[in-house]
C-alpha cells in the first residue's frame, strides 16, 4: 500500500550534467509519481528541480544547495493505444524502457536522440531532436511535435493537463493564487506520445512490422 505522504529521505549528492563540468552539492531524492506532490511540498527554501537520467550535457538538472528530484518509474507506467497510435508514459520512464515495449509491437518513437537513456520528462523538457528535425511532414520535427498532451505538476502539487489549448497561460497563476486544488479542475488522464509506424522505403531491405 503506497502512502503518498511518505517520501523517501533525501541524501547528499554531488551532481553534474553529462559533460561532468561543474559538480554541485545538493539533496537528492528519488521519487515516483505517487510521492511527487508530497516531495514538492517538502522542498527546502533553496528550491528544487526535476532530474531524469542526467544526460543533458550542461547543468540544467542541478540545484546547488537545494533539492534534486530524480523521477523514477513506479512500475507499469506505459500504456499503449494501438488504434490511436499513442502511448501514455510516466515522466521517469526512459526511451530505452519505452522502446522495449514498443518495438515488439512494431512501433517506434518518432524522435530519437543519440542515446536511448533519457527520460520522457527530460525529452519533453529539452524538446529533444533526432535526425528528422528539419523534416516538415508528419514524421519530422522535435519531440514536442509528437506529444499530444502532458500532465504538469504545479508548485502546490496540483496536476494540470497541458496541450489541449483549453486554457490561457494566466490561468496557471490564478490556480496557484487560489491555493485550492479544486481551482485546477478535475484530474485529467494523460494522453501520451503520438506514434507512427516504422516505415522504410522498398529499396531498403528491412522487413516491415506485421500488420
Ligand atoms: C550520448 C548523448 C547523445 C545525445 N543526443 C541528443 C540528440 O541527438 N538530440 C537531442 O536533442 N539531445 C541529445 N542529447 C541530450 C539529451 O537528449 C537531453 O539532454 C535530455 O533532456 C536528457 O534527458 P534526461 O532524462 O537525462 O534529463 P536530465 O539531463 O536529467 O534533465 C534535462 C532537463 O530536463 C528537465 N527534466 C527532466 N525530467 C523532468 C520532468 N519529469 N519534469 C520536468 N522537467 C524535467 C531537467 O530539469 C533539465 O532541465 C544527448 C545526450 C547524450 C548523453
Amino acid at each position: 500500500m503506497i502512502d503518498p505522504e511518505a517520501t523517501p529521505a533525501p541524501r547528499r549528492a554531488l551532481l553534474s550534467g553529462w559533460g561532468r563540468a561543474a559538480f554541485t552539492s545538493c539533496e537528492l531524492i528519488e521519487v515516483d509519481a505517487e510521492h511527487l506532490a508530497a516531495a514538492i511540498k517538502e522542498l527546502p527554501a533553496r528550491g528544487g528541480i526535476a532530474r531524469g537520467l542526467g544526460r543533458s550535457y550542461g547543468d540544467p538538472a542541478q540545484c546547488a544547495g537545494g533539492r534534486v528530484l530524480r523521477l523514477v518509474p513506479s512500475g507499469d507506467e506505459i500504456t499503449i493505444d494501438p488504434a490511436a497510435g499513442t502511448a501514455t508514459v510516466g515522466a521517469g520512464v526512459s526511451i530505452d524502457e519505452l522502446l522495449r515495449v514498443l518495438v515488439p509491437r512494431g512501433w517506434f518513437v518518432p524522435v530519437t536522440p543519440g542515446t536511448r537513456y533519457v527520460t520522457i520528462g527530460g525529452a519533453i523538457a529539452s524538446d529533444i531532436h533526432g535526425k528528422n528535425h528539419h523534416q516538415t511532414d508528419t514524421f519530422g520535427g522535435s519531440f514536442g511535435n509528437h506529444v499530444v498532451s502532458l500532465r504538469l505538476m504545479l508548485a502546490d502539487g496540483t496536476l494540470v493537463e497541458v496541450g489541449r489549448g483549453a486554457r490561457k497561460p494566466a490561468w496557471a497563476a490564478d490556480v496557484l493564487a487560489a491555493t485550492d486544488r479544486g481551482a485546477a479542475g478535475p484530474t485529467a488522464p494523460p494522453q501520451g506520445l503520438f506514434l507512427v509506424e516504422v516505415k522504410y522505403p522498398d529499396h531498403i531491405y528491412i522487413s516491415q512490422p506485421p500488420p
